[in-house]
């Protein structure tokens, strides 16, 4: 990340998270329960362009604000806080720039779509997961003349209708290469079945399809043994991120704003072990960072993401019970907020994550 640039000031930046902080309390917030009934819409991908969401991560010169890790942690923060449906749809997208620089710096990546990607031009949806399920279920990667030819059916899709192309993760079993690409979306790529989601029900998420789909060479973004993608993986699925801290905001201050002076009491011993477990987290992704990503601190960074889910878990029950029988009803952010608690409990979810839950709850 370019987070040095001489062009991007203390002030841009400012600036440029009041603006988000702004845009999520008048238009994300007040429709966040009916974006999870209707589905994130599609004129929400031109604002997001508009405040620079598609391309923050970006170098200046691509028109990018290049902003640093905290003020990015921060976005991710108030989006998912404001509308929990529209911050899963931008979060396969938002680091992509990041990503398509450093495969640049590689030789890889030299496409017009990775020029559109960061110039803030389209949105990308994300088929990674499945590659935590190799060989039970992947995408197939097989090596073609110029390219790879990805076949398969990616398990979840969000934002399927408002991407204009997908990164998606595809493995070589003759040689176990994971093989990370841009792929554009057209009539080789379609929904295969249609989703009934109890939770994140407003994200647009679908099985995709893909038929016989040639990737050039020149979309492919990293090609790397199973091993090292697993490891990848670690750093990408082992801790607590920003929207958890986001969503935790949002019911804390709802919380706080009931009359019930015994729900106001929860949000009070509540918002200081959120805030420990936040710092905690952070500190803990950064020393990973530091070291290169994988393991490192492997089992205190899965203590804080069970942590994590579990006062998410805590929490949000204590807004349904604070607002009663009420809480329950479609016209309620408690069961809202309650529903993605528990998308949380399920996001990023590797065999190391889910031992960790349920060592937790055993316990
Ligand atoms: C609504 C929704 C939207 C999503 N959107 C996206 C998206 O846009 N892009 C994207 O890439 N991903 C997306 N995901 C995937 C998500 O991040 C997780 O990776 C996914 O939920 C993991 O669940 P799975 O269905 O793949 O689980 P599973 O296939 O069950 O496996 C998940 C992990 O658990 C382990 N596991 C499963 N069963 C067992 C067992 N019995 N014993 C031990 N280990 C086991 C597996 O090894 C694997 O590592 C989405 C998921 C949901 C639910």
């Amino acid at each position: 990340m370019a987070a040095d640039s001489a062009s991007v000031t203390a002030t841009d930046t400012h600036t440029f998270l009041t603006r988000v902080h702004d845009y999520a309390e008048s238009v994300l917030r007040p429709h966040a329960l009916r974006t999870d009934r209707d589905g994130v819409p599609s004129a929400r991908i031109g604002e997001l362009a508009e405040l620079g969401l598609l391309n923050h991560l970006a170098p200046t010169e691509y028109g990018g604000l290049a902003v640093d890790r905290d003020t990015d942690r921060r976005v991710h923060e108030i989006i998912s806080g404001a509308c929990f449906n529209t911050w899963l749809v931008w979060a396969q997208h938002a680091p992509l720039a990041e990503r398509i620089i450093d495969a640049r710096a590689a030789g890889l990546a030299g496409c017009e779509l990775a020029d559109r990607v960061l110039r803030g031009r389209l949105l990308l949806g994300a088929g990674i997961s499945d590659v935590r399920r190799y060989p039970d279920h992947y995408i197939r990667a097989s090596r073609a003349p110029g390219g790879w030819t990805f076949t398969g059916t990616i398990s979840w899709v969000s934002g399927w209708g408002l991407n204009a192309a997908l990164t998606v993760a595809a493995v070589d079993p003759g040689t176990e290469t994971v093989v990370t690409a841009l792929v554009p979306v057209d009539e080789h790529t379609r929904s295969d079945t249609p989703l009934t989601l109890a939770a994140v029900a407003g994200s647009r998420t679908e099985r995709v399809r893909l038929d016989e789909v040639f990737v050039p060479d020149e979309q492919v973004l990293s090609a790397h043994s199973l091993d090292h993608a697993r490891l990848l993986d670690v750093g990408l699925a082992s801790d607590a991120r920003s929207h958890h801290f986001g969503l935790a905001e949002t019911v804390l201050r709802e919380l706080e704003a009931v009359t019930d002076p015994q729900a106001r009491h929860v949000a009070q011993t509540w918002r200081p072990r959120v805030a420990a477990i936040r710092t905690r987290a952070y500190a803990l992704a950064d020393e990973a960072k530091a070291h290169g990503g994988g393991p490192h601190r492997l089992d205190e960074r899965l203590a804080t993401k069970v942590a994590s889910g579990e006062a998410l878990s805590t929490l949000t029950r204590a807004l349904l019970i604070a607002r009663s029988g009420r809480g329950l009803g479609r016209d309620d952010t408690a069961q809202l907020h309650a529903r993605s608690a528990l998308f949380v409990l399920v996001q990023g979810h590797s065999a190391d994550v889910r031992r960790a839950q349920l060592a937790a709850l055993a316990r």
